[in-house]
C-alpha cells in the first residue's frame, strides 16, 4: 500500500503500489497543475474522505479533478461519466517517492493525445 497526502494531511489516498510510469501532460490544466500522474483503476484507490476535497469541472465535464479544501494541493482526477476505467493520482503526494527512479512520460494531451515518446 502506498499512500498519496496533501500538504496539510486532510486529504490521503490509498493504491495498492507505488507508480513505476508518471504521466505530465501538457494540455491546459496540468500544465498548470504540474502534476504528475500515476493511474490506478478506481476500484483499486482508497479516496479521501469526500468533504476533504472540492472538485474542479469544466468544458464537456468529463473529468473532475480534486483539490484539497483546506491546502489547495490537487490529488486526483476522476472520469465522471464511468466510461474510463482508469483514474490519475498525483505521483507528487507520495513521500520519498524517487521521481529519479520512475519512468516520466510526456503525454500531448493538449493536442493529439499521444505520447510523445512513442512512434
Ligand atoms: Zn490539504
Amino acid at each position: 500500500m502506498i499512500e498519496f497526502a496533501c500538504h496539510c494531511g486532510a486529504a490521503r489516498l490509498g493504491a495498492p503500489e507505488a507508480p513505476t510510469e508518471v504521466s505530465e501532460c501538457n494540455c491546459s490544466i496540468c500544465r498548470r497543475l504540474g502534476a504528475r500522474w500515476a493511474y490506478y483503476r478506481p476500484s483499486e484507490v482508497t479516496l479521501p474522505a469526500p468533504q476533504s476535497t472540492q472538485p474542479y469541472v469544466w468544458g464537456d465535464r468529463m473529468l473532475a479533478f480534486h483539490r484539497c479544501r483546506s491546502c489547495g494541493i490537487t490529488t486526483h482526477w476522476q472520469s465522471l461519466d464511468g466510461s474510463r476505467d482508469r483514474m490519475a493520482v498525483n505521483a507528487r503526494l507520495i513521500d520519498g517517492l524517487d521521481l529519479g527512479a520512475v519512468r516520466i512520460r510526456q503525454f500531448d494531451g493538449a493536442d493529439t493525445w499521444r505520447y510523445l515518446d512513442e512512434d
